[in-house]
């Protein structure tokens, strides 16, 4: 596996970063702060071909490889400081966008690819509910038979994108004696469809710019149309939202300790105490050492799951091990980063302690760190 960027990733790379820095950096402290989901640079995003990167240029994507997705993905987290529009723009891509396409009927992909690809639609992916994180065996909401379709019951939470979302796969049950496999479909279901609503918006600790909600089915009909994939063969679409999210979601995350780091290294170099810069004292100087060191061996398993996502029939393994390892060092390297600025990390303006609010969430959506852990020992044969 050689990973030096071919001319067309070195472009794809410095493009993204030029677009991210000069587009989607404004009035970022304010926008947090009011925990506004800026659908305009949404579209911005959309015009580069952001939300549709690995999707065939047939469907209106942008057609590239799974490896130089998470190079434009780790650029963008690297260009633009808003962490919540990263995360919801990966969400709609990894959870939504490619399960329409990879287990869609050609009919799908027709409908919603183009508009989900050139900004128009915003996508989401509905699992969670309240009863069932972690456990999502022990969903509750149900889908029953009803003539040429489906009836849907129940709710869904946490739901990144849910309040603004156009279209969302959802999760249901559609033969309990079954259970996961089997026994779950996914649905998509539109907006404005009647029995589907929003409930409740949720105020959170960071990505605050991504909008995070629950969705309500009451009664909800859907056509027989509206299954993703094969009736009972949700949890196949599924494995495939959770394959991509867990190994292409931390390609943002690359971006972000890598600027982490370059902030690190320049106040650094620049803080005086003691009548020298900090970076002068070991302490300070090994803990970027360290930053610098998980960086790199982050990189090299997202890079690496990415290509296996390409390249094998089944990268879950390779998933959970880039998930776990470089959400947590994430998770770290923002920690770091606020100590090393000392009270300046603490205060908005410096803009440092948003990283770490943002980072939180990394080891808990897409399956937390202890469930990532438990694959793999599964994989262990523990
Ligand atoms: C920012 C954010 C965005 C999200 N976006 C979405 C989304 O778009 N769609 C969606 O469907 N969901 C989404 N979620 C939900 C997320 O997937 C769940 O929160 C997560 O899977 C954990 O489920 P839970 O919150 O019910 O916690 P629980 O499952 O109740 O877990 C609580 C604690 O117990 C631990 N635990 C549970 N079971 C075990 C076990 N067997 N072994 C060891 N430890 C265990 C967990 O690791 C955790 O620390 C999002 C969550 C967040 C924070």
């Amino acid at each position: 596996m050689d990973f030096a960027y071919s001319d067309e990733q070195k472009a794809l790379r410095e493009n993204t970063i030029r677009f991210a820095r000069e587009a989607l950096n404004d009035e970022l402290i304010e926008r947090d702060r009011a925990q506004r989901f800026p659908r305009e640079l949404w579209r911005e995003c959309a015009r580069v071909g952001i939300q549709g990167l690995p999707v065939p240029e047939e469907y209106g994507g942008t057609g590239l490889d799974v490896l130089s997705t998470a190079i434009v993905l780790e650029a963008l987290g690297y260009g633009c400081r808003d962490g919540g529009l990263v995360f919801s723009l990966s969400a709609h891509l990894l959870a939504c966008v490619v399960p329409v396409w990879r287990h869609g009927s050609e009919e799908q992909r027709r409908r919603y690819l183009p508009a989900l690809c050139d900004g128009s639609l915003v996508g989401a992916h509905a699992i969670t509910e309240a009863g069932s994180g972690s456990d999502t065996f022990s969903m509750r909401t149900r889908a029953r038979r009803d003539g040429e379709g489906w009836r849907l019951d129940g709710s869904k939470t946490f739901i990144s994108n849910g309040p603004v979302a156009d279209l969302a796969v959802v999760f249901a049950l559609t033969d309990a004696d079954k259970g996961f496999h089997g026994g779950v479909t996914a649905f998509l279901v539109e907006a404005g469809t009647p029995g589907f609503s929003c409930g409740q918006k949720f105020d959170k600790l960071g990505l605050r710019t991504s909008p995070v909600g629950e969705l309500v089915f009451d009664d909800l009909f859907l056509p027989d149309a509206a299954v993703l994939g094969q009736i009972g063969g949700g949890s196949a679409v599924f494995a495939t939202a959770m394959d991509w999210e867990r190994c292409l979601l931390v390609a943002g995350h690359l971006g972000i300790m890598e600027r982490l780091l370059e902030t690190s290294v320049s106040y650094a170099r620049t803080r005086q105490q003691f009548g020298q810069p900090i970076g002068k004292f070991q302490a300070v100087a090994h803990r970027i050492a360290d930053m610098k060191v998980q960086l790199e061996a982050a990189r090299l398993l997202a890079y690496r799951a990415a290509w296996r996502l390409d390249h094998l029939r089944n990268a879950s393994l390779d998933a959970a091990i880039a998930k776990l390892a470089v959400s947590e060092s994430l998770l770290k390297a923002a920690l770091d980063t606020v100590h090393l600025h000392g009270g300046y990390g603490y205060m908005v303006e410096y803009e440092v302690e948003r990283a770490l609010r943002d980072a939180v969430g990394a080891t808990i959506y897409s399956g937390t760190s202890e469930m990532q852990r438990n694959i793999i020992a599964r994989w262990l044969g523990l």
